[in-house]
């Protein structure tokens, strides 16, 4: 069985969601995992935003044009007046539970509740349409199955029981829709997977029913070679590894949410990109393995911090950077990058949250400078210690960026720096121009 998530853009009107209902419909078993349509979700957190700040006007503002969006699509999908009712009921509940909130406390636990109808609005419209079509389909509720733990884990374990409970319910249909994004935490309440977490809930689904491949449908042809929002001339690539793919994630290619790789390579389900303007695109597969090419891709994450611990003691001392790793583990920060000297280490992270008591900890160990507003720029391709000349020709097309930091060595398929974010788009644009349209 095969799962196919599609993304915010890819179910954002009714002639969208038209096409994906036309893509499903091919008598195969799958399961569909739905993003909210796009721009709800940033609506439904600047909803949240204005609870927290007590501006109920700014509140049921932002609500009122959200529902009369929903209403206008409701109105151009559906064909016959009992779905065009049924659709509009359903929206009108959750509606009428946002404005619920408007005279009440609110609390981040809230917060979660409300961002979850994004992606509970999209799958019940859809399995109302494909309804309308005669299509059978089931609609089954993350909430049912997707789980994260106390560390905001995934809960391997009862994703897989509850996910295969509710698929082997007598009435259940070869169509299956779920949502992406939502889950609830170890206590049982509504929670989510990060901005972006349809993909992961489609990498959990895949991993937790072994999947036979898992295709991400979005927007864009597959992954391409560097940032498309930054830089022209950008590339699909055919065929990424599970690392290089991780990579990529991790250091801010927005196509793939940075941890969603890991389950799929966990079980070794091929993951395929597809774009759902243009399904005879042949997309991006990534897979164990993938051909080696010098430079593959470039990627770039903002909002980086840089640490520098400077200490004497470092000099000739075993354990020093123990006692180092052990204060970013106590506050649970993790690291990306790090460098190391004979008299000074520093190390970046992009979780802030800590940032003063790590200072504080760290400064029994020596002098602390901060630097913030950094941005990783992430290369992968063929770094194998066996070839030459490809480092050079990394380090000679960014002649002309200030490098904060390099990272080289930590795996064979990585070249990472550390620039600032004003930098970022120039270094960009010459990785492409000098590696990328060359090879
Ligand atoms: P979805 O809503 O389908 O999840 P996203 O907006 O999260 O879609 O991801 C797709 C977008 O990611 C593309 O439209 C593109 O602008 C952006 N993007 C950033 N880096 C890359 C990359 N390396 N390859 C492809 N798309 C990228
Ligand atoms: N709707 C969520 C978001 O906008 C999840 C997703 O689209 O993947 O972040
Ligand atoms: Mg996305």
């Amino acid at each position: 069985m095969k799962v196919l998530k599609f993304g915010g853009t890819s179910v954002g009107s009714a002639d969208r969601i038209r096409s994906v209902a036309a893509l499903i419909d091919d008598n195969q078993p799958k399961i569909v995992v739905l993003s909210a349509m796009s721009g709800t979700t940033n609506k439904l957190l600047e909803i949240a935003d204005c609870l927290y700040r007590t501006d109920k006007q700014k509140a049921l503002d932002i609500i009122q044009n959200l529902e009369l969006n929903y209403y206008i699509t409701i109105s151009e999908l559906y064909e016959t007046e009992p779905y065009i009712r049924k659709a509009k009921e359903f929206v009108q509940t959750v509606f009428t539970y946002l404005r619920s909130f408007i005279n009440k406390d609110f609390y981040p636990l809230q917060e979660k509740a409300v961002v979850a109808q994004g992606e509970i609005m999209s799958t019940t419209l859809m399995h109302y349409y494909l309804e309308e079509c005669g299509i059978p389909s089931s609609l089954v509720s993350a909430l049912e199955y997707m789980r994260i733990d106390k560390d905001c884990e995934p809960d391997y374990f009862y994703i897989r029981q509850n996910l295969e409970r509710e698929l082997a319910k007598p009435d259940i249909r070869p169509l299956i829709i779920t949502q992406g994004f939502i889950c609830r935490n170890a206590y049982g309440e509504i929670d989510n997977l990060k901005r972006g977490g349809s993909d992961y809930s489609a990498a959990l689904v895949g991993a937790a029913i072994q999947a036979s491949e898992i295709q991400i449908w979005t927007d864009i042809d597959g992954v391409h070679n560097n940032d498309p929002r930054f830089v022209e001339n950008t590339k699909a690539i055919r065929h990424l590894s599970f690392d290089e793919a991780a990579e990529l994630a991790y250091f801010g290619a927005k196509i793939l949410h940075p941890s969603s790789i890991q389950p799929a390579k966990k079980e070794n389900i091929p993951v395929r990109l597809k774009n759902t303007l243009h399904p005879e695109d042949e997309g991006t597969l990534i897979t164990k393995e993938s051909p080696a090419q010098n430079v593959k891709a470039v990627a770039a994450k903002d909002g980086i911090t840089a640490i520098k611990i400077k200490s004497t003691n470092m000099l000739l001392a075993y354990g020093f950077l123990r006692k180092v790793f052990e204060v970013f583990e106590s506050w649970k920060t993790p690291i990306d990058m790090i460098a190391t000297s004979e008299v000074a280490v520093s190390l970046t992270i992009d979780c802030t949250e800590h940032l003063e008591n790590i200072i504080k900890d760290l400064e029994k160990f020596g002098t602390i400078e901060v630097d913030s507003n950094l941005s990783i720029i992430c290369i992968v391709g063929d770094f194998s210690a066996a070839k030459t000349g490809l480092g050079a020709k990394v380090l000679n097309a960014l002649s002309h960026v200030p490098l904060c930091m390099i990272s080289y060595g930590g795996s064979e398929h990585n070249i990472s720096f550390l620039v600032k974010q004003e930098d970022k788009q120039q270094a960009l644009r010459d990785l492409s121009a000098q590696l990328l349209e060359k090879e």
